[in-house]
């Protein structure tokens, strides 16, 4: 029979329990979340050893280069790219876990751009393609992407229009069986590599939302204009283009959804994007969090660990407790996408709360770091600049706040 510590600390046991014996809290238990099963930790793994094997050896290079094109065919020859895509298309026939799995192990590879530019391919051009897409559009573009023959990318923000998509510029005008494409996109993460872009356009500027149409648009078409590699604060291996459109002429097969819908089609886009990169900020965080860990058990200032100094015991509970809360939020926001649901405020909120503890996260680390986390090597001052992003892309937290603030009438 089991007993409690108390009774033995006062010596009451007639017999002395073994350790096992003895009911007490558990303080170090790993045992996984509810929502992944075996095989989302046998993906796990391998994900995570293709990452540190195959991604992480290049990850300095990458910071001055940007990442390689052959990571997207090699992540498609591992079946990586198409995880909650469908067999028939050449996906894994994985559910929405499965691509949590991957964002967050992906990051082992060292590299916050490699991750960005994967999800937007994985997580942001090909769900609506799958979801919006005819047949023909599935295997012309959604079955090579799965290969990772084709890199994709997403238009929707302008010089002149972020935040507020319902501003945007770019006009796609019918002309017989072709639509004639004007405007520009700025920020696109992987314009520069892209091989094709999902394309946010205007076909009806009179008619508010219901005026906007999308495109898959090929980036080798005449008019396609790669103008400008944008120089950023951090996310330094992804490439970001500035993109100019001129008398670009695309086929109506090429018409993504239905015309006009295009807004409330991206509005839907959105919301996979916030949570997966919410579900990305929870892994960076937890990322920095462990290097940093490691850092404070091995550095030493008067004589001890500087984890063993009570203030920086607190900044690391503070921090566990806060990616803990990310973490539960997301995942169980997961769940509830992966039953069906797509709550537009619970996503919001965990985008919103996720990113921005990322970013606390990231600059405790650099604190607890002192010099060294001001430094490159240590790769925590990489991390606050990555995460920064995420306060700002996918919706700032203005908008997240907008979002939730109008979610209860206001
Ligand atoms: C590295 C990087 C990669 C990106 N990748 C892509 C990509 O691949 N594809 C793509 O389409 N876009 C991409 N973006 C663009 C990103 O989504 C936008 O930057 C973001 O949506 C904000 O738009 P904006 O920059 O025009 O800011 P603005 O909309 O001009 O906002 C400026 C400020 O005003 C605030 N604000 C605006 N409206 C309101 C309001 N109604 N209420 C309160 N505050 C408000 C904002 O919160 C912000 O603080 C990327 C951006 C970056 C930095």
């Amino acid at each position: 029979m089991a007993t409690v510590e108390g009774s033995k600390r006062n010596g009451s046991t007639a017999q002395a329990p073994t350790r096992a014996d003895v009911l007490k809290p558990d303080y170090g238990s790993t045992r996984k979340h509810f929502i992944f099963t075996d095989d989302h930790e046998r993906l796990r793994e391998s994900v995570a050893r293709f990452a540190e094997k195959e991604l992480a050896p290049h990850a300095d290079r990458w910071e001055q280069e940007t990442f390689d094109d052959w990571v997207f065919p090699r992540m498609g020859e591992l079946g990586f790219l198409g995880l909650s895509m469908p067999e028939r298309y050449g996906g894994q026939g994985g559910d929405y876990y499965a691509s949590i799995v991957l964002t967050e192990e992906i990051g082992k590879g060292n590299s916050g751009g490699l991750g960005m530019g994967v999800a937007v391919h994985t997580d942001m051009v090909m769900p609506p393609l799958l979801a919006f897409g005819t047949e023909d559009q599935k295997q012309r573009f959604l079955v090579p992407a799965i290969r990772g023959e084709l890199i994709a990318c997403l238009g929707i923000t302008e010089p002149d229009a972020g935040s507020d998509v319902r501003g945007i510029k770019t006009r796609a005008v019918r002309d017989g069986d072709e639509f004639v494409i004007n405007g520009s996109k700025t920020y696109i993460t992987n314009g520069h590599r892209a091989n094709f872009i999902l394309l946010v356009t205007k076909t009806d500027a009179d008619a508010g939302y219901d005026g906007f149409s999308l495109f898959l648009v090929p980036m080798d078409l005449p008019g396609v204009i790669r103008e400008k590699k944008l120089e950023k604060l951090g996310m330094h291996a992804s490439d970001t283009a500035l993109l100019a459109f001129q008398d670009v002429r695309v086929p109506s097969e090429n018409l993504l959804g239905q015309e006009g819908k295009g807004f409330y089609h991206i509005m839907w886009e959105l919301q996979g994007e916030r949570l997966i990169s919410a579900a990305g900020c929870v892994a960076a965080a937890q990322r920095c969090f462990d290097r940093t860990l490691q850092y404070a058990n091995e550095r030493k200032a008067f004589g001890r660990e500087i984890g063993h100094f009570q203030v920086i015991r607190h900044k690391f509970a503070e921090m566990a407790t806060k990616i803990e809360t990310a973490r539960q939020m997301v995942y169980t926001t997961a769940w509830r996408v992966q039953n069906g649901e797509y709550p537009v405020r619970e996503i919001s909120i965990a985008k919103l709360y996720a990113s921005r503890i990322a970013v606390e996260v990231a600059d405790e680390c650099i604190q607890i770091h002192g010099g060294a986390g001001y430094m490159r090597e240590y790769h925590v001052e990489r991390a606050w600049r990555d995460m920064r992003l995420f306060r700002i892309g996918a919706g700032t937290d203005e908008i997240m706040l907008a979002v939730i603030g109008r979610s209860y009438g206001l």
